[in-house]
């Protein structure tokens, strides 16, 4: 017999499956076995499948290759319009290994960032070679040809650069932007994050979290059905925001950044930390939680580090290759 952390019943092994903290469709790894199978689906189903449509994740998953459970990329993509030419309409897609692909360019790149609840993309189109054989007087005229081939220009200071042999023999990089104005439901976002961030607390600070004001409040979240993301804390006494880095709470952030620059940072996928520190007067646990390298979210999920045998930080770091590791940082 074990306790569900959600609905808090106690039930036989065989009622509980494992779960993912970080969803398994987003490249996660950590399981955790005490959410019953109901309470599972119940969380899970509408919250993945929301998860699953939204494009912001679409993007970030085929950016990191990761494919879909029917093993197979998902285009995020609608149709572009590019920025040059408003009469110009660019469907993105992507090739059998989950490449970008727009019109017969493979080598594009995607940034995609989310403000407010918009998200704004940009495609880097195209990328040149030029011979060094070419001679001088015929480069220009060359690369300007393969832009064209491509659907883009060169700037004046691309030109300068060419002419006075700045750019000797190699590239140069052209960008055609596309823009687009995706409205994103930040609902699923936050709900994903509480999530995450109420299961690592069991996870790491074990059965004494039953007991915890503040897990009764983000319970509650959980099983409420609220939509409205505004004011979490008035309403729910819930706090999850943007981790500032900036400021003075950032030392956390610090401490992985040190860890980062010491190891193969350039593997990691996701990232976890959970710590205790004196905010305010107030004794707060944290959870910050960063997905696909993108920004970072806080989560409070106690405000007396006191009751529970944590002293330093811990992170839980996700990677590409599909493995993670847990650290004391
Ligand atoms: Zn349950």
């Amino acid at each position: 017999m074990k306790k569900c952390i959600l609905c808090e019943t106690d039930k036989e092994d065989n009622e509980f499956n494992k779960e993912h903290v970080i969803p398994k469709q987003l490249g996660g790894t950590l399981t955790i076995e005490n959410l019953c199978k109901d309470c599972n689906s119940k969380l899970g189903n509408e919250l993945d499948q929301d998860i699953a449509r939204n494009i912001l994740y679409k993007t970030y998953k085929l950016g990191e290759k990761i494919k879909s459970n029917r093993r197979n990329f998902i285009n995020p993509f609608p149709i572009f319009t590019s920025e040059e030419d408003e009469n110009r309409q660019i469907e993105m897609g992507h090739d059998e290994e989950g490449n970008l692909k727009i019109t017969h360019n493979p080598q594009a790149k995607s940034t995609m960032e989310l403000k407010g609840d918009k998200i704004s993309g940009e495609i880097i189109k195209a990328e040149f070679s030029i011979d060094a054989t070419i001679p001088e007087d015929e480069r220009l005229n060359k690369i300007k040809e393969l832009c064209e081939q491509e659907g883009c220009k060169l700037t004046p200071e691309d030109e300068e650069k060419i002419k006075s042999r700045q750019l000797k023999t190699r590239s140069v990089n052209s960008k055609e932007s596309f823009y687009m104005s995706e409205e994103v439901d930040l609902w699923p976002i936050i709900q994903l994050y509480v999530r995450i961030a109420y299961e690592i607390a069991f996870y790491k600070l074990g059965d004494s979290y039953f007991d915890d004001p503040m897990k009764n409040k983000l319970k509650n979240y959980l099983e409420s059905d609220d939509h409205d993301i505004e004011n979490l804390d008035e309403r729910h006494g819930i706090i999850v925001n943007y981790f500032p880095e900036e400021n003075e709470v950032a030392e956390p952030i610090k401490h992985l950044a040190d860890y980062k620059k010491h190891n193969d940072a350039d593997r990691l996928l996701h990232f976890i930390l959970i710590f205790p520190m004196m905010i305010d007067g107030v004794k707060q646990i944290n959870v910050l939680i960063n997905l696909f390298n993108k920004r970072t979210f806080r989560v409070l999920i106690s405000e007396d580090f006191d009751n529970y045998d944590i002293k330093s930080f811990n992170a839980i770091l996700m990677f590409k290759n599909r493995s993670h590791i847990e650290v004391n940082i």
